[in-house]
């Protein structure tokens, strides 16, 4: 059903979920974002963006799209939240990895039996063995991410994720879920298309989940980050398009970073403050180094 990948340098066709030609042994890019460059997830997508376009322009609010994708455009980030203690091992040289390879590198513990059976099952069922190397984010216009998944929201330089980043509509384990009462069986088929794209895609994406809240927002830019990204009481309630950054991050790949928590908060929360202070300076001092531009949230 899949189209197959012509290979840029020897013009041979590779499987999609080839990641070096098997004629040539050159780069065919990345298998997640290739999956979602075939025809079969593309064109619908674009149908649904169509569709959106002519509502939009049936009810004389075309600014009110085209002024929401502007601003996607100017100011969507890939953010990745996480906590103190992780921020400090990537700011002195280690990689954020995926949770697979984490593990197995002994540099994170396994999470629960059940939740490490359901996240393996979602991760094959949309790419197969490539999902053991996603890294997850989220699409923030304010650099505020997901506060449940840690209170440091870290946005990266696009020019170092987008050729490496598909883009789904919510958080890919409830579109699973959803996807499985529609009717997909995972393994004998490809999963529903219309919902997932890669990074160029990304406007289409939010304008189709969005369409109706954009329309009733009657371009309030203030509002935007909030329809964008919302951050529910708990990781179930947050309302989000994931993103799915193919193999790693590093420090290089980090714009801005903006600390949600107060320094106060971080201190009165701190087992030992005294120790938290220094870490605190210490921080600083490393991304004061690094010329990474960072903001503490009051
Ligand atoms: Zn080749």
């Amino acid at each position: 059903m899949l189209e197959k990948i012509v290979c840029p340098a020897c013009n041979s066709e590779n499987e999609r979920n080839r990641t070096i030609c098997a004629t040539c042994t050159g780069s065919l890019g990345f298998p997640n974002v290739n999956l979602l460059k075939d025809p079969y997830f593309q064109v619908p997508l674009d149908s649904l963006f169509q569709e959106s376009l002519n509502k939009a322009i049936g009810l004389n609010k075309k600014d009110l799209i085209e002024g929401f994708c502007s601003a996607l455009d100017a100011a969507g980030k890939a953010v990745v939240n996480m906590d103190l203690a992780l921020l400090t091992k990537i700011l002195s040289g280690e990689d954020y990895l995926p949770y697979h390879l984490a593990v197995e590198a002994g540099k994170r513990p396994k999470t629960t039996v059940l939740n490490e059976m359901k996240r393996s099952t979602v991760e094959a069922a949309f790419y197969a063995s490539d999902g053991m190397k996603i890294v997850y984010a989220s699409l923030s216009l304010d650099g505020i991410g997901l506060i449940n998944y840690g209170s440091i929201s870290i946005s990266l330089k696009t020019n170092t994720i987008a050729t490496r980043t598909s883009v789904f509509s919510e958080n890919s384990y409830f579109l699973y879920d959803r996807f499985l009462d529609a009717g997909w069986r995972p393994g004998n088929s490809l999963c529903p298309s219309g919902e997932l794209g890669t990074w160029e895609e990304r406007n289409k994406i939010v304008i189709n989940k969005l369409f109706d809240e954009i329309i009733r927002n009657n371009g309030e830019v203030s509002n935007f980050p909030s329809i964008l990204l919302k951050n529910g009481d708990g990781r179930s309630e947050d309302d989000f398009l994931e993103l799915h950054i193919y193999n790693l991050i590093n420090q290089h790949h980090i714009e801005d970073i903006t600390f949600t928590k107060n320094k106060r908060t971080i201190l009165s929360e701190a087992d030992d403050a005294d120790y938290m202070e220094t870490q605190l300076l210490v921080l600083e001092e490393k991304l004061s180094s690094t010329g990474i531009d960072y903001k503490w949230l009051n």
